[in-house]
């Protein structure tokens, strides 16, 4: 899945669940960051086939990471976001299970219990036409992220500014002219 539908899917589900603003951004943070793995696409094609959706997709590095956002998050501002922050890696995975779709070797998966254990979901030994199935359900949850993500850009609500109020940044242009 794309880090856009990780982050909005997670996002709508901290908005439905009404939580604090720290508690937004560790579910969000969480839901997107076992995607880091696919920064070795700087590594080459090959690199990126090999890491990306491996070890950092498993359910013990998952849990590193949750605990890693939540240590982050409590130093910084004293909130227990532990739950949230576990909800996103969970939700990420969950996410990727139609991914697995478009890998294109037989053998590949998501290797959820690695070290553990060498059982891999891998839909596309499952379904046929898997690359279809990839195609149509990948945009679908595109689109639906986009569609909600553009709903709240009409409704004046700006889902990356938990992140980044791009308004202080344009004020302070503005002030500095
Ligand atoms: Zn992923």
């Amino acid at each position: 899945m794309d880090p856009f539908s990780h982050y909005i899917v997670a996002y709508a589900a901290g908005r439905k669940a009404n939580v604090s603003l720290n508690k937004m951004r560790a579910l969000t943070l969480a839901a997107v960051i076992p995607d880091i793995d696919g920064f070795s696409i700087f590594m080459g094609i090959q690199a990126f086939h090999d890491i990306h959706g491996g070890p950092v997709h498993s359910f013990l590095i998952g849990i590193v990471l949750a605990l890693v956002i939540t240590l982050g998050i409590y130093i910084y501002s004293k909130e227990n976001v532990a739950l949230c922050a576990f909800s996103g890696v969970f939700l990420h995975f969950a996410l990727d299970v139609p991914n697995t779709l478009g890998y294109t070797r037989a053998t590949d998966g998501l290797f959820y219990f690695w070290p553990f254990s060498d059982f891999a979901i891998d839909l596309q030994n499952h379904v046929p036409d898997a690359a279809i199935w990839h195609i149509v359900v990948i945009s679908t949850i595109f689109i639906l992220c986009m569609v909600f993500f553009l709903l709240l850009v009409r409704k004046g609500e700006y889902a990356w500014r938990i992140w980044l109020d791009e308004r202080r940044f344009l004020k302070k242009k503005a002030q500095n002219k």
